[in-house]
C-alpha cells in the first residue's frame, strides 16, 4: 500500500512523516541549469508551493547569466528571491524591474500574464537564487494579473541566525508579499555550526532546503539539491547547522485541489492546458512583453495522451 511506503508500525504515536526528496538538474533558458526540487513524482506540492527551482551559485563572468525570453503563465504566482546577481523582470503589464540580492519579485498570473527574466549585459559575477511557484486556488485563478517588487522584507534575528520572511507569516512577522493561500517562505542564514528551533504552524506541511551549507533536521541531512518534506503535525522544527548555511523553509496548508501542471501553466483539466497553449501560440490572453529583444518562447508540443489532474501526492483522480 502506498501509505506504507515511508513509515513502519510503531507502538507509540508516530512522528509525522518526513521524506528526503532528491531534486534533479533541468536546463532553464539557454545558459542556466537549475536544481528542480518540486514537483516530484510522489510529492507534487508543499502547501500551495508547486514548483521550486534553485539556481546557482555560479560564476557568470563573461557569460549571459539568466536568459529566459518571454513566456506565459496561468494559474500560479511566481516568487523570485535573489541572493547574488541581477535579473531584469519585464512583463505584459509593462513592469520593467531589476531584482537584486535581498529583494523579492512576486507575479500573480491570474488568468494570464507573460514575462521575461534576463540578466542585464553588465551583470555582476555571481548568480544565485530561487524561483518558486504557488498554485492559485480556484477562486483566484481567473483573476487579474499583478506584479509586486519588494526591496525590503521583514527580518527577525534569533541568536546568530538571520531570518527573512519572504512570503506569508512566520510567528508574528508577516511579509508584505500578497499571497492567496495560507503559506510561508522564510530564509534563515546562519554564520556557523549551531542548533536552531523554529516555531512552525502545526496545520502546515513544510519543506526544508539549503541554498548553501548542510543542516540536519531529525534523521535527515539536507544539502543543496534536495528537499526535505515534513508532514503536518509539528509545532517546532529543530535545525542543526553543521557550519555556515543558507536554509529555506517553505510551508503551507495542504492544497486540496487537483491540478494539471504542464510547461508554464497550472490548470484543472486537459482542456484548460490545451486552451492556454492555443491562446499563447495565437497571441491571445497573455499580452506582450515590451522592452525585451528576445523572441518569445514557443510552447512545446502537447503529449499525445490526455493530461491528467493529480493531487498533491501525484495520484491521478478518477
Ligand atoms: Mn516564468
Amino acid at each position: 500500500m502506498e501509505d506504507q511506503l515511508y513509515g513502519g508500525t510503531v507502538a507509540t504515536a508516530p512522528e509525522p512523516e518526513s521524506v528526503l526528496l532528491p531534486g534533479h538538474d533541468v536546463p532553464l533558458g539557454r545558459y542556466t541549469t537549475v536544481r528542480r526540487l518540486l514537483p516530484q513524482r510522489q510529492r507534487r506540492m508543499v502547501g500551495a508551493w508547486c514548483f521550486v527551482d534553485h539556481f546557482g551559485p555560479e560564476d557568470v563572468t563573461g557569460r549571459p547569466g539568466m536568459q529566459v525570453p518571454p513566456h506565459p503563465h496561468t494559474g500560479l504566482q511566481t516568487v523570485t528571491w535573489l541572493v547574488d546577481g541581477e535579473i531584469v523582470h519585464r512583463d505584459s503589464l509593462g513592469s520593467d524591474q531589476p531584482i537584486r540580492p535581498g529583494q523579492l519579485n512576486l507575479m500573480s498570473s491570474g488568468h494570464g500574464i507573460s514575462h521575461s527574466e534576463m540578466s542585464p549585459a553588465d551583470h555582476p559575477a555571481g548568480l544565485h537564487g530561487l524561483q518558486l511557484w504557488g498554485a492559485l486556488p480556484e477562486e483566484e485563478r481567473s483573476g487579474e494579473p499583478r506584479f509586486e517588487h519588494h526591496a525590503e522584507l521583514p527580518v527577525v534575528r534569533d541568536g546568530d541566525a538571520t531570518l527573512t520572511v519572504l512570503a506569508g507569516r512566520f510567528g508574528s512577522t508577516e511579509s508584505p508579499a500578497g499571497v492567496h493561500t495560507p503559506l510561508v517562505a522564510v530564509e534563515m542564514v546562519v554564520p556557523g555550526p549551531g542548533s536552531h528551533r523554529l516555531a512552525v504552524e502545526p496545520t502546515f506541511e513544510h519543506g526544508v532546503l539549503t541554498m548553501s551549507g548542510t543542516v540536519d533536521v531529525g534523521d535527515a541531512t539536507v544539502r543543496p539539491g534536495s528537499l526535505l518534506y515534513l508532514a503536518p503535525g509539528r509545532s517546532e522544527l529543530r535545525v542543526e547547522a553543521r557550519g555556515e548555511a543558507r536554509v529555506v523553509l517553505l510551508g503551507g496548508e495542504p492544497f486540496e485541489e487537483d491540478l494539471v501542471m504542464w510547461w508554464n501553466f497550472v490548470g484543472r483539466s486537459h482542456e484548460d492546458i490545451v486552451q492556454a497553449r492555443e491562446d499563447w501560440m495565437t497571441g491571445r490572453r497573455f499580452g506582450q512583453v515590451s522592452g525585451c529583444s528576445a523572441e518569445p518562447l514557443p510552447a512545446p508540443a502537447l503529449p499525445t495522451v490526455r493530461l491528467k489532474a493529480r493531487d498533491r501526492h501525484g495520484r491521478t483522480v478518477g
